[in-house]
């Protein structure tokens, strides 16, 4: 898929992908930590590009970016109602590579790779590698695409849809340019934010070009994860012509505070994105550690409602299997001083 190292073609970005960190014991090392026991998981194991290891504080075992990679030995624990496959992708799946849950999108798989291996994430066990609707199925996937009523938006996802050299999505746009009734593309993708430099001149020149209005929907948990080269990394994709939101995910110990989630919508909103959604986590095995009780989020989520401006708050939202969309959780009223509407008159 990346051209091989030392290839005078090879991007940047690939180099620094392909020195990213896979040994527990050297991160340990990097960041001053003692010994702590790690599980291996040959099909999902540590993986972390330099440059997001580089935003974790030294000398913290809690520290927010570092859990989120840790492959915690809690992650064998057999928890009951945690699952394989909590979002019902397997039956959602369409034709080869599309998942298409809700009216007017379709979701494409195009690779299972990513730059890092998020713990919490529910497509750890989602054989997406296998579902890849590139090469041979990709005429059926297309097929699929033009037949599908009232289709508007593609979002590219995966894995990390970034994961694939700017050739190879330069390609996939121009074939779904030729859809008459597609209008958007969604970029779901982690990338610019755990390795800045794969937003690149060959990465916007493709965003800028197609017909199609982009939306990029960034991943990011934790204030921390943004320094200015993940804003340069975003302002370059605004100046492309791409709408930027960032989704989010509760974790405890990671984001699980009203200040910590107002501060990441202060640094997204500076660095030009706007919050979008905060999931609940799915629930898949492996990740309960990570999960906290819903009363406990609804009570963050009002907090942080009262805190900011609505257009920083993002949905708080849930996914069921089956359901037409994203399943909206509303939270108890804020307490603080209440103002009605005669206080206007
Ligand atoms: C989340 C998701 C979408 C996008 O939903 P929006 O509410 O439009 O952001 C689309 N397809 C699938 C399969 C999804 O899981
Ligand atoms: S799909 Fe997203 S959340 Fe899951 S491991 Fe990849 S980058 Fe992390």
């Amino acid at each position: 898929m990346i051209a091989g190292i030392g290839d005078l073609k090879t991007p940047a970005w690939a180099l620094e992908l392909a020195d990213s960190i896979h040994d527990p014991v050297e991160l340990l090392s990097l960041l001053h930590l003692p010994p702590i026991e790690a599980i291996l998981d040959d099909r999902f194991p540590l993986r972390v590009p330099r440059s997001y290891a580089k935003r974790m504080r030294p000398g913290n075992p809690r520290d927010p970016l570092f859990l989120q990679v840790w492959p915690d030995t809690r992650e064998c624990a057999k928890v009951a109602g945690y699952t394989a496959d909590p979002v019902g992708d397997r039956i959602a799946s369409s034709a080869p590579g599309v998942l298409q849950k809700y009216a007017g999108r379709a979701l494409l798989t195009i690779t299972g790779a990513c730059a890092v291996h998020c713990r919490y994430c529910f497509r750890r066990h989602f054989p997406y590698g296998e579902e890849n609707p590139l090469g041979r199925h990709w005429g059926k996937t297309l097929q699929y695409l033009r037949d599908a009523d009232d289709l508007r938006e593609v979002i590219l996802s995966g894995g990390d849809p970034l994961m694939l050299p700017d050739d190879r999505l330069a390609a996939i746009v121009r074939d779904l340019e030729q859809l008459p009734g597609l209008k958007r593309l969604r970029i779901h993708t982690r990338l610019p934010v755990v390795l800045p430099a794969r937003v690149d001149p060959a990465l916007c020149a493709w965003i800028a070009d197609t017909r199609l209005k982009v939306t990029v929907v960034l991943h990011v948990n934790h204030p921390q994860e943004i320094d200015s080269e993940i804003s340069r990394a975003c302002h370059a994709l605004a100046d492309a012509g791409a709408v930027l939101l960032n989704q989010s995910v509760l974790l405890r110990g990671v984001n699980d505070s009203a200040s910590v989630l107002e501060r990441l919508s202060e640094v997204l909103f500076a660095a030009g994105v706007l919050p979008y959604y905060l999931h609940l986590l799915d629930k898949v095995s492996g990740a309960a550690h990570f999960d906290l009780a819903g009363s406990k989020a609804r009570r963050i989520y009002s907090e942080l409602t009262a805190r900011l401006p609505g257009y920083l708050v993002p949905r708080l939202v849930r996914e069921h299997a089956g359901a037409a969309s994203k399943t909206l959780i509303v939270p108890p009223p804020s307490r603080g001083s209440s103002v009605g509407l005669s206080d206007f008159a």
